[in-house]
């Protein structure tokens, strides 16, 4: 074996289609079941959808089209970052002395640092050339925010971002990004919207909260025809946009002559990066080939595949968003504050969902000591410094490197390494200076929310 590093594709080799999960649910034994309208509990209809989402996303939301072509405006933008590049961890490897060899595909070569801008910029363009003027959305942290600012600049429509109020004053970089980019940065709840009016009523000294967040966005969307929402992961089409993280991988792998590999590892807070890196693998198995083993990982201090239930539930505290069948730890669980905010969802992709209830896709989880100290291993090796939300991703692939040694197989290992952590430093610093904790999973919280969830009868 070469010391080649890292496998490179031309942007000749960018990607010319989206592969859709649904395609394949039954050949994979999936059983999503109908999403279902908040009010009425029967399913949804592109009409209950129009006025959040441009009719082309919905129906790339509910289709079940094998491929779809990915615009050539949107194939522009991509070619800023896109193909991204495989590597091979030797230094890694040779670390921890293990005969598996580890691959990762590194998705923070985005202009925002990690794989959002797949799927911002697609619904950017659609909106688009629906006649859209305006985006709202949510953010935490401020990923997705930064995402949704960046691909509106390229296609030339406004955004307005909801960011939790707690963010915007104590996390001030992402701001500035996302204002750089040209959006309008508001920290939630705000006076601008009746959700948030009601919020200040009752509680004028509240942080916020990513489910009042979306409350405004969505209530701003609703009342103008010309503004629309976009949510960064979760849904079906948010999923099929980051296919094309995968479909490079198979090309890159075959480059680097490494053979089918064994086990594919990644992180999961609502699915997107996970699914958009090892769906392309799940259809070659569908199209006959061997299907790897494929392991999500998600932080134990919210453990919604390993721990919550597969149930019907919202995707919002306010009970705005529809009904989805996925594992939830309840639209009332509130995380605890754990460093890796992109993995605090209480809930999970119906799609990644069923995949694990289905046993197609294993869950488990870690706290965030150990994945601190995965990722400070993985950063004096390989030099890039991972997101805490990849972080769970390192810490799997040095778990399944390590089963490898103890059994002596030479077993190929490639995890999504899905942003860089150049905006999380004061969690390192946090780390290094021995204030983390872990968190226990909060079992009597879970519990208590979980007596809260719907019942609908299917
Ligand atoms: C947003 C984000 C996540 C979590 O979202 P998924 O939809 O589960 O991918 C994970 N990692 C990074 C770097 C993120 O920005």
């Amino acid at each position: 074996m070469s010391k080649q590093t890292k496998f490179l594709l031309n942007e000749s080799e960018l990607s010319t289609h989206w592969y859709n999960l649904n395609a394949d649910a039954e050949a994979l034994g999936l059983d999503m079941g109908p999403v279902l309208n908040p009010k009425t509990h029967e399913p949804v209809t592109p009409d209950d959808l129009a006025p959040l989402f441009p009719e082309a996303l919905i129906e790339q939301e509910m289709g079940t089209q094998r491929h779809v072509e990915i615009p050539e405006a949107v194939r522009d933008v991509y070619r800023l970052w896109r193909p991204t590049p495989l590597y091979r961890a030797h230094r890694w490897e040779k670390e921890l002395d293990t005969p598996a060899k580890i691959f990762y595909k590194y998705e923070g070569t985005s202009p925002t640092g990690s794989h959002k801008p797949n799927t911002s910029v697609p619904q950017a363009y659609y909106n688009k050339e629906a006649g859209v003027k305006r985006l709202t959305t949510e953010t935490g942290a401020g990923q997705w925010g930064s995402a949704l600012s960046f691909a509106t600049q390229m296609l030339g429509i406004e955004c307005e971002v909801y960011m939790v109020k707690v963010s915007y004053e104590q996390k001030p970089y992402r701001r500035v990004m996302m204002q750089t980019w040209g959006a309008s940065v508001t920290p939630s709840p705000s006076d601008q919207t009746q959700a948030g009016r009601d919020v200040l009523a009752r509680d004028p000294d509240t942080t916020g909260s990513l489910g009042i967040a979306i409350s405004e966005a969505v209530e701003k969307a609703v009342q103008d025809p010309d503004t629309k929402y976009a949510l960064g992961s979760v849904l079906n089409h948010v999923l099929l946009h980051q296919t094309v993280i995968g479909q490079e991988v198979l090309k890159q792998l075959e480059m680097a002559g490494a053979g089918w590999p064994d086990v594919l590892v990644g992180c999961t807070g609502g699915g997107s990066n996970f699914a958009g890196f090892v769906y392309p693998f799940l259809e070659q198995h569908v199209d006959g080939r061997d299907k790897p083993r494929i392991v999500a990982v998600e932080p134990s201090a919210t453990p919604t595949l390993t721990k919550g239930h597969y149930a019907y539930d919202y995707g919002d505290t306010a009970r705005m968003t529809p009904m989805v069948r996925m594992h939830t730890l309840g639209h009332e669980f509130v995380p605890p504050p754990i460093h890796s905010g992109g993995l605090r969802y209480h809930g999970m992709s119906p799609q990644v969902s069923a995949l694990v209830h289905s046993g197609v896709v294993e869950a488990t989880s870690t706290p965030q000591m150990p994945m601190f100290d995965a990722c400070e291993q993985f950063v004096r090796c390989e030099g890039i410094l991972p997101a805490p939300e990849a972080g769970h991703a390192v810490w799997g692939a040095r778990h399944e490197a390590l089963k490898a040694k103890e059994v002596g197989e030479e077993k190929t290992i490639v995890f999504n390494l899905c942003g860089h952590g150049h905006f999380d430093l004061a969690a390192y610093e946090d780390y290094r200076e021995g204030r983390l904790e872990d968190y226990e999973y909060p079992e009597e919280e879970v519990n208590k929310s979980l007596a809260d969830l719907p019942s609908v009868s299917t």
